[in-house]
């Protein structure tokens, strides 16, 4: 099965980093505009806004930039956040959406001046297509072939100054020519309780949502870090809240709609503890190698690394080593299993 296909698996989960098919207007709606409203990754917000203000006050295109992290953690609000702080206009595409040459050219060709140009998924991107790019980044040139063997020739064409902002979950697996094109290279981290909370409570208020404090420590404690899931536990339980409760999202009632949403303290749901178990009680706590362990969960091995793991590993229940992945004493106190490896039976 491929990556994309657990993806659509993925997304029916209530705590999935990925962006299901109904989060997308809510989402819109809740997407902070301009770095002042983006909460959290301090780091990042020093450098992107360093460098729009020296790029604004020569009149010139911001620097190539690349963001990278888990999903959820906001890689496409800050694109359209650089365009909006520029000034300049947001064009968005992703890498398996451009399948032939003339896709990429039409885009390339059509660029308004300095504009934002996003491209999601970067590491998924055709290395035919990547190659296209590389002078269209480095100085703004197009090479374009006319015509087909003796007789073809190349003809280079200019393209508007712009920026190109892209996105992945895995920056190691761009090619080393392509990321030497970034001048700007941002990792977003996973946000504190504290962000999320601030998270919770911003889209709170835009939805006139009314939730006290501990409602909403209560929410952000289980959002995996990730400001995506934050709000969309908010949405769930609002619904339960209404329905339920008086309307307020309280402790008690956080707690009650969390419970029913099968949604434990740290966020997992079953495919995490499914993962953890797996390595507890099958594989005495570890090391497995990740193709066992894709295997024994029949789960794909990019869906693992990409989407369960990086969270696990944040919150120090799950070891990555050069012979595997092993669970840590935490994860056994999760569980209330014994640490240690377990005596063989046999
Ligand atoms: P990614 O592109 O990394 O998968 P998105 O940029 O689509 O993530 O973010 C998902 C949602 O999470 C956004 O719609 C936005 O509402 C919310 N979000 C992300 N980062 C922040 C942040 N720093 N502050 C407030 N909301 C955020």
């Amino acid at each position: 099965m491929s990556a994309a296909e657990h993806k659509s698996i993925d997304k029916d989960r209530l705590v999935s980093a990925v962006q299901a098919e109904d989060d997308a207007s809510f989402e819109l709606k809740l997407r902070p505009r301009y770095l002042r409203e983006f909460i959290g990754q301090n780091k990042v917000k020093e450098n992107l806004s360093v460098a729009i203000e020296a790029a604004k006050s020569r009149g010139e295109a911001l620097d190539h930039v690349l963001l990278y992290g888990p999903p959820g953690l906001g890689k496409t609000t800050l694109a359209t956040i650089i365009a909006n702080e520029m000034g300049v206009a947001y064009q968005q595409s992703a890498g398996p959406a451009i399948q032939i040459k003339g896709d990429l050219t039409a885009i390339l060709t059509n660029l308004r001046d300095r504009q934002v140009l996003f491209l999601d998924e970067v590491h998924r991107l055709q290395p035919a297509l990547e190659e296209i790019l590389y002078s269209a980044l480095e100085d703004y040139k197009l090479d374009i072939i006319i015509g087909q063997g003796p007789s073809a020739r190349t003809h280079t064409i200019d393209v508007r100054p712009f920026t190109f902002v892209a996105a992945t979950t895995r920056a190691g697996m761009l090619s080393a020519p392509l990321r030497s094109r970034f001048g700007i290279l941002l990792r977003l981290e996973f946000y504190t309780t504290e962000e999320l909370k601030f998270v919770v409570e911003r889209s709170a208020e835009i939805l006139g949502v009314s939730i006290d404090d501990a409602g909403a420590d209560e929410l952000a404690h289980r959002a995996r870090g990730t400001p995506r899931i934050a709000n969309r536990l908010l949405r769930r339980v609002r619904d339960f809240a209404q329905v339920r409760g008086q309307g307020r999202i309280d402790k008690a009632t956080a707690q009650a709609a969390l419970e029913m949403l099968e949604v434990d303290k740290h966020g997992f749901d079953e495919i995490d503890r499914r993962l953890l178990l797996t390595i507890i009680q099958k594989y005495n706590g570890g090391p497995v190698g990740l193709s066992t362990l894709a295997a024994a969960l029949a789960e794909d091995q990019d869906a693992l690394e990409e989407i369960y793991e990086p969270f696990l590993i944040q919150i120090g229940f799950l070891d990555r080593t050069p012979r595997g992945r092993v669970a840590t004493r935490m994860a056994y106190e999760h569980f209330g299993i014994k640490y240690g490896r377990q005596p063989d039976l046999f």
